[in-house]
């Protein structure tokens, strides 16, 4: 299955996203979980991200689309994936496009979740990730059992550095500019599902489960596996193979010295006839030519 998840910030993406990876056993693909692991790793790339992601702006789209492209091309996304926060905008929606027509894997449903803007700050502004298993927790509405510890694995919790209010509100207004096209986007394409994304975690997958209710994986379509046709030149004379049949001669008795066949001709004749060997066929008229 091959979902692609779109939603402000907050929205509840990463947590569906989590649901839907067990559902279907494929990957959760979020080009926000591998930017931060960039930064966390201090790549040139990482370094390079992280101020953008601090001013709540997007990263280019020729660094998000070529994450996109290798990650999509592992073999654990094989039988499908979600996209959680990829795309967001047009250009990196039609490039996913280019890449996923390429790989014969075209996009099953698009979840759109809609929520309102109170709701995404509260959600953002409690927001808490373990850094171990990026377990997802919120001081308001799911705390964990033990402060800033994570109740899956004891992992340390976090709160994101870009889930600030100042930030909150760019990211988004970066949404509602570059992001929210993409409903249209995919409504023309006749795949695009609206999730009401209030309430309770449970509530919201209850609509993810009938949003998806009856959807099967597209087919990929297979390419025929013809080799091309080279068609010769005027020039190029037809090759003729040649095989050398070698056939058994017909075994013949050494010719009879007859002291005369003139006289009684017809009588001799069937004397020499008697001694022949009984053959039969072509041989008969052979052995018969010789006598
Ligand atoms: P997220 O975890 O999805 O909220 O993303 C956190 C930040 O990573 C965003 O505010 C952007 O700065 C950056 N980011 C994530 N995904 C993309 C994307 N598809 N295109 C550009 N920037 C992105």
């Amino acid at each position: 299955m091959k979902l692609v998840l779109i939603g402000a910030p907050g929205s509840g993406k990463g947590t569906q996203a989590k649901y839907l990876t067990e559902k279907y056993h494929i990957p959760q693909i979020s080009t926000g979980d591998l930017l931060r692991a960039a930064v966390a790793a201090q790549t040139p790339l990482g370094r390079q991200a992280k101020a953008i992601m601090d001013a709540g702006q997007l990263v280019p789209n020729d660094i998000v689309i070529g994450m996109i492209r290798e990650r999509i091309a592992r073999p654990d996304a094989d039988q499908g994936f979600v996209l959680d926060g990829f795309p967001r905008n047009i250009a990196q929606a039609v490039a996913l496009d280019d890449i996923l027509d390429k790989m014969g894997k075209p996009i099953d449903a698009v979840l759109q979740f809609d929520v309102d803007a109170e709701m995404l700050i509260q959600r953002m502004t409690g927001r808490l990730t373990c850094l171990a298993c990026g377990a997802l927790f919120n001081l308001f509405t799911q705390p964990p059992a033990v402060d800033d510890c994570c109740d899956e694995c004891g992992g340390p919790l976090r709160h994101r550095s870009d889930d600030n209010e100042e930030t909150i509100e760019r990211r988004l207004s970066v949404f509602e500019t570059l992001t929210q096209p993409l409903s249209d986007y995919y409504k023309q394409k006749g795949i695009l599902h609206m999730v009401e994304a209030h309430g309770d975690i449970a509530e919201v997958t209850k609509r993810v489960k009938s949003a998806l209710r009856g959807l099967r994986p597209k087919r990929t379509p297979v390419k025929p596996m013809i080799e091309p046709v080279t068609t010769p030149s005027k020039s190029a004379k037809p090759e003729i193979k040649h095989t050398r049949v070698s056939e058994p001669k017909p075994k013949l008795r050494p010719r009879k010295k007859l002291k005369s066949i003139t006289g009684n001709t017809r009588v001799k004749k069937l004397e020499i006839e008697k001694e022949l060997p009984k053959v039969t066929g072509k041989k008969t008229t052979r052995a018969c030519l010789l006598y």
